[in-house]
């Protein structure tokens, strides 16, 4: 599964003790990330990801546009509710695509907790159903 890891400045300890509790299983997943959130768990892990920009530089819209294109199969983003954001625009409208697509999103540990464990039991396995019904209708 393709999985998307975002946090904030304030959450990203949080975020890289999460990866860390569950690197044996993310190792099996193709992680992508915005680009401090990226290599914060890169050099905490042994985990590779693909780095996209930082967030405020456009990284959450580079994670949408992969949503757009059915390309992302589960979004943990570690939201700070506490501290403005100036991407506050962004970070709406990649939240807006993940129920435009229907695309698992966690915004806190515990629900990202939830969906992981989903995701170790095979409970996504209805996104690769959705993936090739998709390129078979082109
Ligand atoms: P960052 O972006 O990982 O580059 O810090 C996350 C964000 O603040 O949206």
């Amino acid at each position: 599964m393709n999985i998307a890891f975002i946090a904030h400045d304030k959450k990203k300890e949080d975020i890289v003790q999460f990866v860390t509790a569950y690197e044996e299983l993310l190792q099996e997943h193709d992680l992508y990330t915005t680009g401090t959130t990226g290599t914060r768990i890169m050099d905490a892990t042994s985990l590779k990801v693909h780095r996209f920009q930082s967030g405020p530089l456009g990284g959450d819209q580079q994670i949408g546009a992969r949503i757009a294109e059915n390309k992302m199969d589960c979004v943990i983003f570690f939201k700070d509710p506490l501290t403005a954001q100036p991407h506050e625009p962004d970070i709406t409208a990649l939240i807006r695509l993940c129920d435009v697509y229907s695309i698992p999103l966690a915004t806190n540990m515990a629900t990202a907790e939830i969906l992981l464990r989903g995701l170790q039991r095979g409970d996504f396995q209805w996104r690769e159903v959705v993936k090739s019904k998709e390129n078979k209708e082109g």
